[in-house]
This record gives C-alpha cells, sequence and structure tokens, in this order.
C-alpha cells in the first residue's frame, strides 16, 4: 500500500512530477557528461601554519553543462550517488587529480598532497583499494601525495569491512583523513579504531568561531583531541583573518578557505604562486 500511494501523490501532485522527470532527465546527461569531457576540477589550497607553504589541494568536481552552464556538486554528486553514476565519476576525478599533482611534481613544485573526496557509495566498492592503486601506478603519483577525504557516514558500514578497506588504503601508502568533522555520528571511538591521518573541522563551526563561544569550544577542542591522538587537524571555510588567528593560537595545523584562495583552475594555482617552485 505504500507503492500504490506514492504513486498516488506523484500522479496528483504536478509538481513532484516536474521534478521526477527533471531528475531523470539530469541523470540521463549525467551518464553522457563524462564522455562529453564535461566535468573539470578546480583546486583548493591548503596552507600549513607552521611552513606557510601551501602543503596540499582540494580537488573539488564541477560540471560544466551545455544548457544549464556550472552546476554545483552539491546538485549532482548526490544525484550521481543514487544512480551509481559516482563510481565512473569518481575514478576520473581521482584520475585527473593525481595526474595533475603528477605533473606539478614533475615540474618542480614543492612536494605537495592532493585531497580527493571520496563517498561513501564508492567507499563500499569492494575493488575500491584495487582502483586506487591502480590509479597510482598509472599516473605514477608518489602515494604520500594523494589524500583521500572519507565522511563519518562510512562508518554505517559494515565495521570489519571498513577497518579492513582503511588498513590496505593505508598500506597503500596514502593518507585519509575525515571531512566535515563534527558533523556526523555520534560514536567517536572510530577514531580509535581507524587508521587516519587528519581531521577537517567542518566550515559550520569555523564560521562562527569568533562570534559564537560555542563554536570556538567545540573547534579548539576538536583541535586539542586530535592533537592528543596524534592527528593532523585542518579547518576549513576560512574566511576571516580573525577565525584565521584563533585556529592558529589553538594550534591548528592547516587551513583552507576564501581568505587564502577560493577553488581556482589547475593553471590558475602555479600563474599566482599558491604553491612554490622549489628548484
Ligand atoms: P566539501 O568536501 O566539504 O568541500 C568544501 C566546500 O566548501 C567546497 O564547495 C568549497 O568550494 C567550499 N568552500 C571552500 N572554502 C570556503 C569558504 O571559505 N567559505 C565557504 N562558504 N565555502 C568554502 P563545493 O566545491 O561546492 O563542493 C561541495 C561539496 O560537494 C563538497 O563539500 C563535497 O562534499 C562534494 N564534492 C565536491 N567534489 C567532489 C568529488 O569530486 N567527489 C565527491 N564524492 N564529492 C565532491
Ligand atoms: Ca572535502
Ligand atoms: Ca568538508
Ligand atoms: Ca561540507
Amino acid at each position: 500500500s505504500k507503492e500504490i500511494n506514492r504513486n498516488t501523490y506523484e500522479f496528483f501532485n504536478p509538481v513532484m512530477s516536474v521534478q521526477a522527470s527533471e531528475r531523470l532527465e539530469v541523470a540521463q546527461e549525467l551518464h553522457k557528461a563524462l564522455d562529453r569531457n564535461e566535468f573539470v576540477l578546480v583546486y583548493q589550497p591548503q596552507l600549513h601554519f607552521e611552513s606557510g607553504q601551501i602543503t596540499g589541494v582540494e580537488a573539488l568536481v564541477r560540471w560544466q553543462h551545455p544548457r544549464r552552464g556550472m552546476v554545483s556538486p552539491v546538485e549532482f554528486i548526490p544525484l550521481a550517488e543514487e544512480t551509481g553514476m559516482i563510481v565512473p565519476i569518481g575514478e576520473w576525478v581521482l584520475r585527473t587529480a593525481c595526474r595533475q599533482n603528477k605533473a606539478w611534481q614533475d615540474a618542480g613544485y614543492g612536494p605537495m598532497r592532493v585531497a580527493v573526496n571520496l563517498s561513501a557509495y564508492q567507499f563500499k566498492q569492494s575493488n575500491i583499494v584495487q582502483k586506487v592503486d591502480e590509479i597510482l601506478q598509472e599516473t605514477g603519483l608518489k602515494p604520500e601525495y594523494l589524500e583521500l577525504e572519507i565522511t563519518e557516514s562510512i562508518s554505517m558500514q559494515n565495521a570489519d569491512y571498513v577497518i579492513e578497506t582503511l588498513d590496505q588504503l593505508n598500506r597503500l601508502g596514502i593518507q585519509i583523513s575525515i571531512d566535515d568533522f563534527g558533523t556526523g555520528y555520534s560514536s567517536l571511538s572510530y577514531l580509535r579504531d581507524f587508521p587516519i591521518h587528519r581531521l577537517k573541522i567542518d566550515r559550520s563551526f569555523v564560521n562562527d568561531i569568533t562570534a559564537s563561544d560555542g563554536d570556538a569550544v567545540i573547534a579548539a577542542s576538536i583541535i586539542a583531541m586530535a592533537r592528543s591522538l596524534n592527528l593532523e587537524v585542518i579547518a576549513e571555510g576560512v574566511e576571516t583573518e580573525k577565525q584565521f588567528e584563533f585556529l592558529l593560537s589553538k594550534g591548528c595545523n592547516e587551513m583552507q578557505g576564501y581568505f587564502i584562495s577560493k577553488p581556482l583552475p589547475a593553471e590558475a594555482i602555479t600563474d599566482r604562486l599558491l604553491i612554490n617552485k622549489i628548484t
């Protein structure tokens, strides 16, 4: 009867059916977008407080749609996950980001990680470790220069699978960070059990760091906890000097946000010397 109710609802609700056909259309276009080369990556620099160097960049995907214009990942990643298209799209992102960082390394820019977002759906694929390994081999990027950003939501998956997969990724020599840290699930035991390198403080806590005592306490506590667990910690969404100063004073290792730079095309990263040539 659930099924009948849903169909009835959709039938009598013109807005719903417009949305449904729109979604179907976008899903079909998403399917062709890879072949048509419509995805692009932009890169956002990550600043290391102590050295003052850019020690990493996060790769962020964009869809350059022929009619819709630039489509945000917020709009198409959820659909890509629902349709399974996230697997080939994610593979393209990983390969492109590794290839780009290898080119930066070969051109003599300083040692630098490229961070790639890995959705929980991709993480669930049983060949994920093999895929990452293949792409590292194929592009020749040193594993230590690749970082995968996962979210706390992977801990919803089978615990043995999660730990085994993270262990295997670790053995490849890559780094792993927990993205959007603090917004996810309540149990922190995974911090003890998962082999990870870095926590990424979610933008929502950084936002009001200098305006709300509550957020300041949360951010400072995440930094302190990370440090006592021997994890690196990076703050995202840093937009102001005040936020920057606060994070620095609390011992945060790195930061990322508009205060340093928006995400930029690869050429702009090197043109503006956001990364430093060392040879
Ligand atoms: P995220 O991983 O949390 O990425 C950070 C988002 O914050 C990016 O949005 C970035 O442009 C934005 N941002 C960076 N600095 C600032 C700042 O100072 N202020 C504000 N207000 N925003 C800032 P973007 O690029 O629209 O990406 C949104 C989300 O889409 C990402 O959130 C991530 O969850 C997802 N995403 C992006 N690229 C990929 C991808 O290749 N694969 C997967 N699975 N997800 C992706
Ligand atoms: Ca991210
Ligand atoms: Ca994030
Ligand atoms: Ca986020």
